[in-house]
């Protein structure tokens, strides 16, 4: 019997084989990781504008949603542990491919995983379609949309927005939204206002730093926040553990927000300073 959808043709332990199988799913969810992640770090609009044309930017800014964030960390934790079931490989082979590469690695072994399943195997392929589907959700929408805060009901809010700049930046297009649960009406410059106060005290990657602030009209780099930890004038307030024994150090958002008003303020001085000149 397939241990995954119980269907009782399949031997024991293995799961289903064929077409929209187990087997089928999974195979198609791993080698989906790569396109998925990039569908998330870019979307289709800023994508269609800049040409895809091969060279994948790993690390481009994504309009904030914390559901993004939360549930990319919960998809490489799941295809990790999957690598580790197996083949347990060394810290170099993982630091030098992206999570897409890893999950696509396994995928070439599908035969080997869709036998020797048990619960715990099982628990993390759910995570995996699951993950996956409910990012797919998010990120597959023919208009963008920004997520500017959660209702008092519980229901997260959207508005529409265009994205502009480089990195790329949500900009409501939309001035008030209706919470399609409780009916309640919000001015989507407040919201974005509270939403940018929460964020303040949050303990993010720097990836993740860069779509918070980027989101809340604050464009920063992944990047340059790593060279301000280098340079030792951002420190990190712990590690976060990515899974398969790896840690990401961690920022407070308030203090990267700090360096780069400071930045800015440089920049502007230094750009009053010629034009006087
Ligand atoms: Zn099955
Ligand atoms: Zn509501």
């Amino acid at each position: 019997m397939c241990p995954w959808c119980r269907d009782r043709r399949s031997g024991d332990g293995l799961l289903c084989q064929g077409a929209g199988s187990c087997t089928e799913r999974l195979e198609r969810a791993l080698g989906e990781v790569t396109a998925l992640v990039d569908a998330a770090m870019v979307t289709y609009t800023r994508r269609a504008r800049l040409g895809s044309g091969g060279g994948r930017r790993d690390e481009t800014p994504l309009p904030y949603d914390p559901r993004v964030t939360q549930l990319l960390r919960e998809l490489e934790a799941a295809v990790d542990a999957i690598v580790n079931r197996f083949w347990m490989p060394s810290d170099a082979w993982r630091a030098e491919r992206t999570v897409g590469q890893r999950a696509l690695f396994t995928c070439s072994h599908v035969l080997l995983l869709r036998r020797f399943v048990d619960d715990a195997q099982l628990a993390w392929y759910d995570q995996l379609l699951d993950r996956s589907e409910r990012l797919w959700q998010l990120v597959d929408r023919p208009t963008h949309r920004m997520f500017i805060g959660t209702c008092t009901c519980g229901v997260a809010q959207e508005v529409d927005a265009e994205l502009v700049g480089d990195p790329a930046r949500s900009v409501p297009t939309q001035p008030q939204v209706t919470c399609p649960s409780c009916g309640e009406t919000w001015d989507t410059q407040g919201s974005i206002d509270r939403l940018r106060e929460a964020v303040d005290d949050q303990e993010l990657t720097a990836i993740e730093c860069s779509r918070a602030l980027t989101h809340l009209q604050r464009p920063v780099t992944p990047e340059r926040i790593r060279k301000w930890a280098e340079r030792g004038r951002l420190a990190s307030v712990g590690f976060v553990d990515v899974g398969a024994g790896r840690c990401r150090p961690i920022y407070r958002v308030r203090d990267v927000r700090v360096l780069l008003e400071v930045h800015e303020a440089r920049i502007e001085r230094i750009r009053a300073a010629r034009s006087e000149a």
